[in-house]
């Protein structure tokens, strides 16, 4: 009786820490730069391929290419200070290469007028902005509170992450397009007296009702994943990470991140809430998915028993026996607690995570994984 819970084993390598010196910093942070830079100015030059509608509304172009400016001309000053300290030349001259060809395709002085819509277009834009946000946000916030303090930044397979980051960011939004575009024109399922009623009701209540749709929703279609053999390959490409950090919560399959949000989304739909409380859950839900896989130690205190948290949803991502097939839900431990799938031992963290057969590494690899039938 009773599972003998070990504690995680981060070996520390500091050959590969972000420190002052080792040429990492300038280096990165010139490639990091660069690479949005460089992403940016695609996005101006091509803006009904590479922005949507939607998203422009929300933020000030002309703004952005004020930061775009500061970033192009940044990126090169770190490059050069890489080559100065004479580290990590790589790195550096990969900085400057992105950023001198986002000035040859017309850097920062682009024009920015209106933009002729498309049909289709992908979210470059939003992928740039939440890549932007997300590392500083949460890089910072796992500094300062970690779990594991010896974890690195750039730890392994942050690459595929990082790539699952950027593939997952652009599908997302085009399935928004499509499903936007859909719900306008099919009326037919609204049930106006619901909605009526729904969005009588004050913000805090409507979001609350959002909440909990949509995790009852995610709770079963995460759920069936889980208990399906057939679909658990596809579900398993989300637990093969087994690092956990902010960007973890990237990589899952793309068939998975299509269906999941299909899903969500026409049962948000269904319910017919405000638009202000609809964006106030979309923020909220996306803050928490980045959270809860996050390297973050700190006490939630209280709210650890009426929100999913990092330490509950790590205990999702191990391989250990108790907690294999346990804590389900997205949003509350709610369900999880009605339907016996809940596993909180709140003194303890995973001491292993990942799949207990492990999946290719690579995202090729792991695209194909679950049509693997010959396997
Ligand atoms: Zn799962």
């Amino acid at each position: 009786m009773g599972y003998q819970y070990r504690k995680r084993k981060v070996t520390p390598q500091p050959e590969r820490e972000f420190k002052v010196g080792n040429g990492r910093i300038s280096g990165y942070g010139s490639l990091f730069l660069g690479g949005l830079s460089l992403a940016a100015v695609f996005a101006y030059r091509y803006p009904s391929y590479l922005t949507t509608t939607e998203l422009r509304a929300a933020y000030d172009a002309v703004f952005l290419q004020e930061v775009l400016k500061y970033s192009m001309w940044f990126s090169l000053f770190l490059g050069i200070i890489t080559f100065l300290i004479n580290r990590k030349k790589r790195l550096g001259t990969s900085g400057i290469f992105l950023t001198l060809f986002a000035f040859a395709l017309g850097g920062y002085n682009l024009p920015t007028g209106s933009v002729e819509a498309k049909p289709l277009s992908l979210g470059m834009d939003w992928l740039i902005l939440a890549f932007l946000g997300s590392t500083l946000i949460f890089t910072a916030l796992e500094k300062i509170f970690p779990k594991y303090k010896k974890q690195l930044i750039l730890r392994d397979e942050w690459g595929l992450d990082f790539f699952y980051f950027c593939i997952n960011h652009l599908l997302i939004s085009a399935i928004l397009l499509v499903g936007n575009f859909l719900v306008a024109q099919s009326q037919w399922f609204m049930n106006s007296d619901l909605h009526n009623f729904i969005q009588s009701l004050p913000l805090v209540i409507q979001v609350l009702v959002l909440l909990i749709c949509a995790d009852f929703v995610l709770y079963w279609e995460h759920r069936i994943y889980h208990d399906i053999p057939r679909l658990w390959p596809f579900h398993a490409v989300h637990h093969s990470v087994e690092t956990l950090d902010w960007l973890a919560g990237s990589r899952a399959h793309i068939s998975q991140v299509f269906i999941e949000r299909s899903v969500v989304m026409v049962s948000l739909y269904l319910v017919g809430a405000s638009q202000a409380a609809l964006d106030l859950y979309v923020t909220f839900a996306a803050l928490q998915a980045i959270a809860i896989h996050s390297n973050l130690g700190f006490s939630w205190g209280f709210l650890k028993y009426l929100i999913v948290t990092p330490q509950y949803h790590h205990w999702h991502h191990s391989s250990e026996q108790p907690a294999i097939d346990t804590n389900y839900a997205a949003h509350t431990p709610l369900f999880d607690r009605l339907f016996g799938t809940y596993h909180m031992p709140t003194k303890h963290w995973p001491a292993e995570y990942g799949t207990t057969k492990r999946l290719p590494r690579d995202f090729v690899g792991q695209l194909l994984y679950p049509f693997n039938f010959l396997r």
